[in-house]
Parts: C-alpha cells; structure tokens; sequence
C-alpha cells in the first residue's frame, strides 16, 4: 500500500533532478472556463510531460539493471530520460508504424529502440522476451509515488483548490492525486478524464474491475486498450468523478490553451481542460488542470 512518506522520498530524489514546475492562471482561460483554473504546467519537464517524475524514481532504485519496456510516447521518453540520468542501457519496444518525431527523441537520449509489431500489445510481447527489468506503464508503485510530487506542489502552491482534475490513460496520475489529495487537500474532489474514443480506464472504474477496450482515440497519452490494477485499486474509493470528452473536444481545448495561455499542449495534455469546459455542472469555483504534456510534432489539430 503506497502512503503519502512514499510520496514525500520522492520528492527528496527528485529534487536533485527537477525543479518544480510552474502552476498559475490566466485570465482569459479563466474568462472561457466561467472559474478559476490553475494550470499545472508539466508541459516544462525536461522530456515534455508528468511521466519522466515516476522514471527517476523507479530507476533511482535499480542498480545496474537494463531496463526494458514499450510504448510510443511519453513512457518511452521519460524511461531513456531517467535510464540517461543513472547510466543504465535502456531498451525500448515502439510498433513499427511510431511516428519519426518519437523514435527519434527517445534515440537522442541514448536509449537503444526497436520497431517491432503493428500495434502495442504486439510491442509489448516481444518486450517481454528481452532481458532486463521489464517497466510497466500502469502497475508500478514506483512510479506512482514520483508521479505524486507534482500534486504535493499544486496543492502546497494552491492549497484552496476544490477540484482538480487529470487526464488518464493508465491511471498512474489520477491514482497519484488521489492519494496526495487525501492526505494534503481532504476538501478536494479528483476528477479523471478519457476520451471516448478509448474509454478502458473509465470503463473499469465504473464496473469495479479491470476491463478491455477498443482503443481508437487519436490522442496518444489517453490511448489504452486496458484498465490497470494498481492504479484502479487506489482511484475506486477516492476518485469523485471520471469524464469522458471525445477527441474533436480535446483539439478544440488545445487551441484555448494556446490562445489562451500562450502554451503548446499535446491531446492528453489538453483533456482536462476539455473536461472542465464540457462539464461545469461537476467543476467547483477554484479548478486545476493537469496540463500533462506539450509533445506534439507541431502546434496542428492533433496531438
Ligand atoms: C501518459 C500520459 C497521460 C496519462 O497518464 P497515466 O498516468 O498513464 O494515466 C496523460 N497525459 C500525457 C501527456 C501522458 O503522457
């Protein structure tokens, strides 16, 4: 059972590592919204988004180990970021169709890359055949408590919030606030967002167990095809709410954001926002969005 100490040995990793990032508002965001919304800016880590926190403190704690693991995106970025920062060789499984733009940042950082298999669970079998440590984008606690530092920030910088909300796509994020929220901002109210068009996360959380999903969303952070154990155990008692928007309503909160706040986001990064906007009736006065991740190859309609 992880608890807020693991949270807070993190931070004292981390904070040889990470500065902490940014959380303001915006006065025509707040004007769009109808409330006040911070903005939690993980789009400023090093690697673009929130996942690089839980990399350093997984690999902080291995010694010597290759790691192994799959994805497309940000999983992939932050583990070559973290396996760079503590010299491990780092191995990393995208299907053969990734985007240039991806392979291509995660080979910058060092890491060795493999296109294998036309869509993720094929990526993630032959993952499984290569040696080293295999990490999981969802179940590990690991994780979870580096991903929990950027909440312990938003809510020592912001401690009168009354919701926040998180996009989700295996659900380390929102296990995270849940848990940082119930120790630090017990008054505050965790809200998860998916997309329709992928809605496993949210699908297993309202029938009580891990289920599987069509995954047809464009929106790359979101994209999962299953519910993940560990963090649907943490978010079934504590999470308050979970949304879904469709795609077309995470580009349009792109574009508010850019307009807005002057700041690039990617689709995920975007989806709290869109939450926030498609759904007033469920948002309290003083609102954050997790601003997960900027990645996107331009600032164009999809990210
Ligand atoms: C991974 C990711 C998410 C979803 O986070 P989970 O912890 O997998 O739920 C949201 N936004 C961005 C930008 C991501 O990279």
């Amino acid at each position: 059972m992880l608890t807020l100490n693991d949270v807070l040995r993190a931070r004292r990793l981390l904070d040889a590592h990470l500065p902490a990032t940014p959380s303001w508002s915006y006065p025509l965001l707040d004007e769009a919204a109808g409330r006040s919304v911070v903005v939690k800016h993980e789009n400023a880590q090093p690697t673009g988004a929130f996942k690089v926190r839980g990399a350093l403190n997984l690999l902080s704690g291995l010694d010597r180990q290759p790691v192994v693991t799959y994805s497309t995106g940000n999983h992939a970025r932050s583990v070559a970021y973290a396996a760079r920062t503590f010299g491990l060789p780092a191995h990393i499984v995208m299907p053969a169709g990734a985007a240039e733009f991806k392979v291509r940042a995660v080979r910058a950082l060092g890491a060795t890359v493999t296109l294998h298999g036309r869509d993720m669970s094929e990526a993630e079998a032959f993952a499984a055949t290569l040696d080293g440590r295999l990490i999981s984008p969802g179940d590990e606690p690991a994780v979870i408590a580096g991903v929990g530092t950027a909440y312990l920030e938003l809510f020592e910088r912001h401690p009168d919030l009354d919701t926040v909300v998180v996009p989700v796509g295996s659900g380390t994020g929102a296990a995270a606030a849940c848990l940082v929220a119930a120790a630090v901002a017990p008054g505050c109210r965790v809200i998860g967002v998916q997309s329709t068009a992928a809605p496993a996360a949210h699908d297993s959380w309202r029938a009580g167990a891990c289920v599987r999903r069509d995954n047809r969303t464009r929106v790359d952070g979101l994209a999962t095809g299953r519910g993940f154990d560990l963090p649907q155990s943490m978010l079934r008692d504590r999470l308050a709410d979970f949304v879904l928007v469709d795609d077309d309503a995470i580009d349009a909160a792109r574009g508010v954001l850019a307009r807005a706040a002057h700041t690039q986001a990617e689709g995920a990064g975007a989806a709290a926002l869109a939450a926030v906007l498609a759904r007033p009736d469920l948002m309290g006065s003083a609102v954050a969005v997790i601003l997960t991740g900027g990645n996107a190859e331009l600032a164009g309609p999809h990210g």
